[in-house]
């Protein structure tokens, strides 16, 4: 069965149901069903797959571990547990699909990969994933998300990418995914633009959620291996939605199975103050396809905030929209000030400093924990928090 979602979804223009799809020029067009097409006969051939074994297991630290929060558990009742991801080279998901992305780079020929970034995320793992294959790398970042996130500027650098400022408009990831887009377009036979989440135009969702696959199959497994049966609940948090694609792929089939994507409350749910794009959005077509969106009264991208820059993007993935429409998973927000506490939590009671964007779902594991203190709670626990580490410390101090 679980198969049959798989050749269902997208379908092959690209649709969840009335999601997804590519809204985009002609001349771009052209380039997608390229690399559509190159993905369906590259990502199903045997060396491909076993290279791309190969480098989780090797390079990457796969599997990670799932870890039963004993402490966290006797304090809030529920069985809870994280899937590791943390503990992923460069410490989050995002290598999982850069990798993939990197390596059908290669299979294509291609020389040089380009994206833009916004926090510095999806940078830094593809600069890493171009240092490995010794592909060239081009990051477009805003000016002033450099001057905001500087170290992750300096990995880049010195993983040997080129960083290319970006200074009309805002000078922030809007700009910086034009920016991208255009340098993109002046090569697009040399080059590979790779996406940073389950979003953009078709085959980006499809292909960026099977390559985070990974985590759904192998947290399937080893929570049944640990306790003979599937959890109860599963939560991870939701930007674009990558990592949440990831580990939700793995329990679609599963009627037992309650699964939970957080979205960004904010401070508020006032315009700017949140990115609750499932909870407070409506369809709309944002970066090439269609999804939920956060729009202004024009129709344009409504300005969006969290205190996880990871998660402040007015869309989210079509394969998202979809399941909320389904009510396969249910689509929750969490507050700055709940993430924050729930950042501290973890770190004093389990010894795990996790990134601001996990720090969500962990959160909305506490609250599952002491409502159903009898289910167990897989959390994708998507990266660590050293990034933020800074930002915490300076803008809400160390409590007592
Ligand atoms: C980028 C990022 C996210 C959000 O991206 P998704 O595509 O929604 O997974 C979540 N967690 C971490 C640690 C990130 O770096």
């Amino acid at each position: 069965m679980s198969e049959n979602y798989f050749k269902k979804y997208p379908n092959e223009k690209g649709f969840f149901n009335e999601y997804g799809g590519a809204f985009i020029p002609p001349h771009l067009e052209a380039e997608m069903k390229k690399i559509n097409d190159a993905y369906f006969s590259i990502s199903k051939s045997h060396r491909f797959i076993s290279e791309l074994r190969d480098i989780r297991k090797h390079y990457q630290g796969r599997p990670t571990p799932v870890f039963h929060c004993n402490r966290l558990s006797e304090k809030y009742g529920g069985q809870i547990y994280l899937k590791r991801e943390d503990l992923n080279h460069t410490g989050a998901h995002k290598l999982n699909h850069c990798m993939g992305e990197a390596l059908l780079a290669k299979y294509m020929g291609k020389k040089k990969l380009i994206a833009e970034t916004g926090a510095g995320q999806h940078g830094v793992a593809l600069a890493t994933a171009a240092a490995y294959f010794g592909l060239e790398c081009e990051i477009h970042m805003g000016e002033v998300d450099i001057e905001k996130e500087y170290p992750n500027v300096l990995r880049m650098k010195i993983l040997g990418t080129k960083v290319i400022p970006v200074t009309h408009g805002l000078k922030t990831l809007k700009e910086a995914v034009d920016s991208a887009f255009d340098a993109y377009l002046e090569d697009p036979v040399s080059t590979l633009y790779c996406i940073g989440s389950v979003v953009g135009p078709h085959p980006f969702p499809m292909m960026v959620r099977d390559f985070q696959r990974v985590v759904g199959i192998e947290a399937r497994d080893q929570f049944f291996e640990m306790n003979g049966e599937l959890p109860d609940n599963v939560v991870a948090c939701v930007g674009g939605g990558s990592n949440a694609m990831g580990i939700f792929s793995a329990f679609l089939e599963d009627e037992e199975c309650s699964l939970y994507g957080i979205e960004p409350a904010g401070k508020s749910f006032k315009t700017g103050e949140h990115a609750a794009t499932m909870t407070k959005g409506k369809p709309g077509i944002i970066h090439g396809f269609k999804c939920y969106t956060l729009q202004d009264e024009n129709g344009d991208p409504a300005p969006v905030y969290s205190v996880a820059s990871g998660l402040d993007y007015p869309g989210v993935g079509p394969e998202h929209s979809m399941l909320k429409d389904m009510n396969k998973v249910i689509y929750d927000s969490i507050s700055d000030q709940e993430a924050i506490d729930a950042f501290f939590e973890l770190s004093r009671m389990e010894g795990i400093i996790p990134a601001l964007e996990s720090a969500h779902a962990v959160a909305y594991a506490l609250k599952l924990a002491k409502k159903y203190p009898r289910q167990s709670i897989l959390v994708n626990l998507s990266g660590r928090g050293d990034k933020d580490l800074d930002f915490v410390v300076d803008t809400f101090g160390i409590p007592e």
